[in-house]
């Protein structure tokens, strides 16, 4: 069981670093080096042992990222497309595994392959938007597309039970609050 929850990992200063699986959050609680920030009512017990399963802790210790690209935005890449707009289509919001990257405004008539450009489709989406724009084709876009300002590695939110997904949506950015997964 423990193995199946997640558990968010919060920077020392409450932003999110990455999940990590209910059994290494517990390791890092009881071993001092993080906090309990929000637990699901559920407790884990064996004989000699019982802990209120957490859902969402915090380091003791501020944790520095990516030091080298700070400042510089996140590369442009389609893998990082993928990650910023949390593997969703953003014209239909599903989650699926034939996502590609549509441009809003298609590169034949334009378009620049950018971050504002350029957003994750399902395959389908992608063809009925076909060569027009998705103003043209009547599509509106999940969320505003935008420039990344920090690593989304490990940024798949796992599949987890409503009350997690619950307990961690406050410590998400606004952009990985995708509209499938939390509603
Ligand atoms: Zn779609």
């Amino acid at each position: 069981m423990l193995d199946n929850q997640k558990v968010l990992i919060l920077n020392y200063s409450y932003e999110p670093l990455q999940f990590c699986t209910a059994k290494r959050g517990i390791i890092m609680v009881l071993s001092g080096r993080a906090e309990k920030i929000e637990t699901n009512g559920y407790v884990v017990r064996s004989p000699n042992f019982s802990f209120p399963l957490p859902t969402v802790i915090r380091v003791l210790k501020m944790v520095r990222r990516n030091r080298r690209n700070r400042g510089k935005g996140v590369a442009f890449s389609k893998k990082n497309i993928m990650r910023r707009d949390n593997y969703t289509c953003q014209y239909c919001g599903v989650r699926e595994k034939l996502l590609t990257v549509d441009h809003i405004i298609p590169k034949s008539r334009g378009g620049e392959t950018n971050w504002m450009n350029v957003v994750v489709a399902c395959k389908p989406c992608n063809l009925k938007k076909g060569n027009r724009t998705a103003v043209e084709a009547g599509m509106a876009l999940n969320k505003k597309p935008f420039r990344p300002s920090f690593h989304y590695h490990s940024f798949v939110i796992p599949s987890a039970s409503p009350e997690h997904l619950e307990s961690w949506y406050k410590y998400l950015p606004p952009s990985l609050r995708a509209r499938n997964v939390f509603n």
